[in-house]
């Protein structure tokens, strides 16, 4: 079968569209046959070492497809379940074998190109909205790179949740994109001082929360949008790592919190990934959340859609198709 790997980390070149063989499941896991992997973020920072990881790798942490192959011992799904998953290596393959307890089967009405386009940006969204800094009805937020991936799903389940969403992004065309999504107001923070925006669209009263995936450009100025007792929640890095923290940062603004949160560490069990991906997924079948899935490449030109990606062309979702 075809995959890419990477051999070297480096640029968007070093990944390999290269001849693989086949992978067999063993007891607890299943064969997917990739109908879409998604492309995320954190890709990148392995593809280019900046998290470091045993190569040669097959990049690629979500995938929708279809279970063609289970081994022993595998209760959760059977031979031509249509299931997504996240959090497993080797996603962007014509086929890949996962653990059977990180599947999830799509419910009906979903294509398993949603699947895809679901599970890691969408999980994510889901766990910073619903439990990081529960939002209520009252609350205002700020969501950075709103036209992102995760910003685009963050966005509108913030809305749904009653909150006011106050949202950042780098052109008008992804402006348009984020109050499409909720967004009440949208600043270009390439242009605008966001932080004397959010003080003059709260009146002054800052923010609840800060989801702040952008990292070094935006990271120190995030603390000073936010109302006493407010939470910082680091959760990327796009434009780089923040340096090292002072925590009496957070007594001198306002007794704030900061965390930096992990998908991993919200589906560590079964039962919560089950809650967590029927509540999300549910959302997108009753059509209350939307996907945004315009960037789509051939698995062969996944160097192409990671430049697309790092160069902030990119909104929602980007899929790679075997
Ligand atoms: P996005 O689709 O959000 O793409 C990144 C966006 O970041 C760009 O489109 C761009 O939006 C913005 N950005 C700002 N500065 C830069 C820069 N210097 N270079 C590139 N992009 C920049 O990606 P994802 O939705 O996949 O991920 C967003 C972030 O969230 C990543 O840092 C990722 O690692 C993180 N993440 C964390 C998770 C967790 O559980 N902790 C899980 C999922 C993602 P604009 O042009 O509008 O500025």
């Amino acid at each position: 079968m075809k995959a890419i790997r990477v051999n070297t980390p480096g640029g968007p070149d070093v990944m390999r569209y290269e001849e693989v063989p086949e992978p067999t499941p063993k007891a607890g896991e299943a064969t997917v046959k990739v109908d879409a992997a998604g492309i995320n973020y954190i890709d990148v920072y392995q593809r280019s070492g900046q998290y470091k990881l045993a190569l040669p790798l097959t990049l690629g942490l979500e995938a929708g497809g279809t279970v063609t192959a289970i081994g022993s011992n595998v209760t959760e799904v059977k031979v031509g379940d249509k299931v997504a998953y996240t959090g497993v290596p080797g996603a962007y393959a014509q086929y890949a074998v996962v653990p059977s307890a990180r599947l999830v089967s799509l419910p009906t009405g979903l294509s398993t190109r949603q699947g895809a386009a679901a599970m890691l940006q969408g999980l994510t969204a889901h766990y910073l909205a619903c439990s990081t800094y529960p939002l209520k009805s009252g609350d205002t937020c700020l969501v950075h790179a709103a036209a992102g991936g995760v910003g685009l799903l963050l966005c509108q389940i913030a809305k749904m949740r009653g909150a006011r969403v106050i949202g950042t992004v780098s052109t008008e065309d992804k402006a348009k994109l984020a109050r499409e999504a909720g967004a009440s107001d949208v600043i270009l923070y390439m242009k605008q001082d966001f932080e004397a925006e959010v003080k003059r669209l709260t009146d002054g009263k800052g923010l609840q929360v800060v989801y702040d995936s952008v990292g070094q450009t935006t990271f120190d100025k995030g603390f000073n949008c936010l109302a006493p007792r407010g939470m910082m929640a680091l959760y990327g890095q796009s434009s780089g790592p923040i340096g090292p923290f002072d925590l009496q940062t957070l007594n001198a603004k306002g007794s704030l919190f900061l965390t930096r949160p992990s998908l991993n560490h919200h589906i560590i069990t079964r039962a919560e990934l089950l809650q967590r991906s029927g509540e999300l997924l549910g959302w997108i079948r009753d059509g209350k959340l939307k996907l945004r899935t315009e960037f789509e490449f051939p698995l062969k030109d996944a160097s192409e859609a990671h430049r697309a990606l790092e160069g902030r062309k990119t909104t929602g979702k980007v899929l790679l198709i075997p």
